[in-house]
């Protein structure tokens, strides 16, 4: 595996946990133990803090085209090392080797389009309505952030923050999962070659993240915070950004209903739904939790996905031909285990898989379960885990209302032929995002997020940058002579 340092990176250092502390890194398909790598406490943190704080001024004030090459020097290290990155984000998280691969790919890929976009960063300028005043528009960066990322894919949720920060010329500390913390070292290794100056980024892996982080936040240093990962954490964040008005941006959970109309191509809606159900074993905020299928077409549809989902191969992700890597850890797969259960007591059809046998480890079967009841628990709680849970609709109104009844409101999914339909659900689902007649949204161009409980702001696309941006509005007289032609 790629030599990755284990050790915390701060001001462009390589550092021990200042009390020594240590934590291992598993490796999900096995459950040995991979590595050690550093555990920061609150002292580490707050040296990283102030490095990030240390280096901000300078850090703006550097030409935007070289923050630029910076980025794209990065992108063209990653894609130059995408087998040993493919091989650690397998290592690390579990997914087979080819997702590993489009995993990567797909992380270089915001360091691409945010070398991009950090040389088209625009401010304004113009005579206000009155005519006696002028307006000039500064654009600015907000200053030293903090980046939490999850497991899930460690090190694309990594580049889409730390890609726009840079390009307006933030400086960070990261803070990734506990899981997967060898990602975002081998990227503070890549971004330091690539020549990003020091304390620009700082990372800090722990296991103690509500000891390190609170106190960073209510600090006041920090200006801003941006967060992917569970609703419920997200919660607690933003109440500890409240005290000292610290700005967010909060990729949350999902609960994406995938709707299948009784004129979609089934075809096209089957391959949909095995990329928005199985892309990352179903651990991804934007898997399909609860499929709604027309009741005319709805055993076709279920047979068909789940001889598919039946022909997968479960197993260690580094093998050749796997598609379904191991879940994160046990309480992802007993939670995958409730849901499915639960499901089952409300009068669930199991079609194939159900069960995890004996020995399995961390390895969960593709599961379709069909004439699921809506009060199920997996209706209001993301699996994240390789199971689909169908339900019969009746009608638009119907399935619009019932996809909507959630309080997440990430992404949905519409499969359909007919042009006005599209456009009318699309129209009217709750999301940040829709899929129509695909089961996949994710790309680095396009603004990425969730509306409701699914989060704050976007990442991604032309906006991503702005989330990392301030507004500073110069108001100035006009000129004499302006004012008088203007008022004469
Ligand atoms: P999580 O438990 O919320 O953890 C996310 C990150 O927050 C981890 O680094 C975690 O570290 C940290 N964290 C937890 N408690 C914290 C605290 N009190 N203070 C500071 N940091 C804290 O989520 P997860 O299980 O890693 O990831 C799965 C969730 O992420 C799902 O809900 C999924 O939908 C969501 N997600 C959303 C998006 C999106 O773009 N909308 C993308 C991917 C994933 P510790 O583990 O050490 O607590």
């Amino acid at each position: 595996m790629i030599d990755v340092p284990k050790q915390l990176f701060i001001g462009g250092e390589w550092l021990d946990a200042v009390d020594g502390a240590t934590m291992p890194v598993d490796d999900p398909a096995t459950g040995e133990i991979v590595c050690h790598v550093a555990d920061a406490g609150p002292k580490d943190a707050l040296l990283a803090e102030s490095s990030a704080v240390r280096a901000q001024e300078e850090w703006a004030a550097t030409a935007p085209r070289a923050r630029s090459e910076i980025l794209r020097r990065a992108y063209e290290i990653i894609l130059s090392r995408i087998d040993d990155l493919a091989l650690l984000v397998t290592t690390e998280m579990g997914k087979p080797l080819a997702e590993s691969k489009g995993e990567v790919a797909y992380a270089a890929e915001f360091f691409r389009w945010f070398s991009e976009e950090a040389v088209r960063v625009e401010g304004g300028f113009g005579t206000l309505p009155d005519g006696r005043n002028r307006m000039l528009l500064m654009r600015q960066p907000v200053g030293p952030c903090l980046l939490i990322t999850p497991w899930n894919f460690p090190l694309a949720m990594g580049t889409r923050k730390i890609g726009p920060a840079i390009a307006a010329g933030c400086t960070m500390v990261l803070k990734p999962a506990p899981q997967t913390p060898l990602s975002s070292l081998a990227l503070a290794g890549i971004l330091r070659e690539a020549g990003l100056p020091d304390g620009v980024l700082n990372v800090v892996t722990t296991s103690r993240a509500g000891e390190v982080i609170e106190p960073l936040l209510r600090g006041g240093r920090i200006r801003k915070l941006s967060f992917t990962g569970s609703t419920q954490v997200g919660r607690l964040l933003l109440a500890q950004c409240a005290d000292t008005v610290v700005r967010t941006s909060m990729e949350l959970g999902g609960n994406a209903p995938f709707i299948v109309f009784d004129d979609a191509d089934l075809d096209v809606a089957v391959d949909g739904a095995m990329a928005a159900k199985m892309r990352n074993m179903g651990e991804a905020c934007t898997a399909a939790n609860r499929f709604f299928v027309h009741r005319s077409v709805v055993d076709e549809f279920a047979e068909r996905l789940a001889t598919r989902m039946n022909s997968l191969v479960v197993g260690p992700g580094t093998l050749p031909g796997v598609d379904v890597g191991p879940l994160i850890d046990e309480a992802g797969c007993d939670k995958v285990d409730r849901l499915i259960e639960d499901a089952v007591q409300r009068g669930a059809r199991v079609l194939v898989g159900g069960t995890r046998a004996d020995g399995l480890g961390r390895f969960y079967p593709p599961t379709v379960l069909t004439d699921v009841s809506p009060d199920s628990d997996l209706m209001s709680t993301e699996i994240f885990g390789p199971a689909a849970a169908i339900l019969t609709f009746e009608d638009e109104d119907e399935v619009v209302r019932r996809a909507n009844d959630t309080e997440w409101g990430l992404v949905g999914y519409v499969f359909t032929r007919s042009l006005d339909r599209a456009l009318r659900v699309s129209e009217r689902l709750e999301a940040g995002m829709v899929g129509l007649n695909t089961g996949l949204v994710s790309n680095p161009a396009a603004p990425f997020g969730g509306v409701k409980q699914s989060g704050l702001g976007r990442e991604g696309g032309r906006i991503g940058i702005e989330e990392f941006l301030e507004y500073k509005y110069v108001a100035m007289p006009a000129p004499a002579t302006a004012r008088r032609s203007h008022v004469g």
